[in-house]
């Protein structure tokens, strides 16, 4: 067997409501899909973290990578993240690099689950669970927040109605402002749904320090980025200073960078982002180092429903950690804000249910992808 092609597919679609978080207001979401295709008639998606860098990862996939895929066995997922990783490794260790590596790399899996007749789920090692519970993701800054934050607990009802146990809220828009809107959210929901916090790094870890004070009294489950993800020392002096558990990862790759993260116990909670870490691969080596650390993992999530049912056959296959009877369990980040091109590639088939999403059971990643639907998006 042998892969014959790859096509990257950037897609782009504008939004009606613009939102933002500490760092920008977006109008429109993108994604990067990759198809991967070979000679038996087999073939799998993937997808790449990026936002608006799509251009630089097209080329990156179709004039560097492409060439040195084309032939390969697609079963050989080990060997070809090992080719890519090396052939950039001097100029790329991470980011848009790795992002490239992980859609290819998420595309091989559902190749191989698709050869094997099994999800990828069980080729990962089988489940611990049939559903993962999902946390929303949402409550980010709106003009309509701005001019009434009571905005805020409206949509956090909304979520804990549809049976959310776990929410996810902004915060890094000045201290003032996060004390009260997380205030106001905590005051909407009660103390019995998970409340966690993301900064997006917006803070030095003086500021940090002060907001995680506050976040004590909240009871917030994680703070989420609290500092630029390169200042490891940053998030220990965090980490030191409050009770509150610290979160992050989503701007680290591969088992090198979340090595630094876990070993010098930055995090409580260590957050790889399948689309951009190496992949489902290189997450599950991940999962190892976080596994030794005794740190639980909780993947970030935030794309299309390839990106979510990736995320939920890797979540299905990892332990608790550390394991026992009360260990709290890994969860799907369910990004809550509008984006068509989510909604409408895994139509049907990623909804959360009483605030778990079914793990599928199809072979490889084991959804449909309409690539009629997708071409309503593409940007070329
Ligand atoms: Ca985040």
């Amino acid at each position: 067997m042998k892969i014959t092609d790859i096509t990257s597919h950037p897609l782009r679609c504008k939004i009606d409501q613009s939102f933002a978080y500490s760092q920008k207001w977006l109008e429109h979401r993108s994604a990067l899909l990759v198809k991967v295709e070979t000679d038996e008639g087999v073939s799998g998606w993937g997808e790449c973290f990026c936002h608006d860098a799509w251009p630089a990862l097209v080329a990156l996939i179709d004039r560097v990578y492409k060439p040195l895929v084309i032939g390969q066995d697609p079963l050989a997922r080990e060997v070809i993240w090992s080719l890519l990783y090396n052939w950039t490794r001097d100029y790329g260790q991470k980011g848009l690099t790795t992002a490239a590596i992980s859609g290819i790399d998420i595309a091989l899996w559902d190749i191989a689950g698709k050869v094997a007749g099994l999800p990828v789920s069980k080729l990962l090692g089988g489940n611990f669970t049939s559903r993962v519970e999902a946390y929303a993701t949402g409550l980010y800054l709106t003009q309509r927040a701005i001019e009434d934050p009571m905005a805020l607990q409206e949509e956090a009802v909304a979520y804990a109605e549809e049976g959310f146990k776990g929410i996810k809220m902004k915060v890094g828009f000045g201290l003032a402002a996060d004390v009260r809107n997380v205030k106001l959210v905590r005051q909407a929901v009660g103390d019995s749904i998970k409340l966690m916090v993301d900064a997006n790094h917006a803070y030095p870890p003086s500021v940090s320090i002060r907001l995680a004070q506050h976040l004590e009294h909240l009871g917030v489950f994680w703070f989420e980025e609290p500092v630029i993800p390169e200042d490891l020392d940053g998030y220990c002096e965090v980490r030191q200073a409050t009770t509150v558990p610290i979160a992050g990862g989503e701007a680290e790759f591969t088992r090198y960078g979340f090595l630094q993260l876990l070993s010098r116990r930055c995090v409580d909670v260590v957050q790889p982002d399948l689309c951009i870490c190496g992949g489902i691969s290189e997450a599950k080596k991940i999962a190892a180092l976080a596994s030794a650390f005794g740190t639980q993992l909780v993947p970030h999530v935030w794309g299309t429903g390839i990106a979510i049912a990736a995320a939920l056959h890797f979540i299905a296959s990892l332990s608790s950690e550390p394991p026992s009877l009360n260990s709290e369990p890994s969860m799907l980040e369910l990004d809550r804000t509008e984006n068509a091109i989510r909604d409408g590639s895994s139509v049907g088939q990623l909804a959360a249910v009483d605030g778990y999403v079914a793990v599928p059971k199809g072979p490889g990643l084991g959804i449909d992808i309409d690539e009629t639907f997708l071409e309503k998006y593409k940007v070329f």
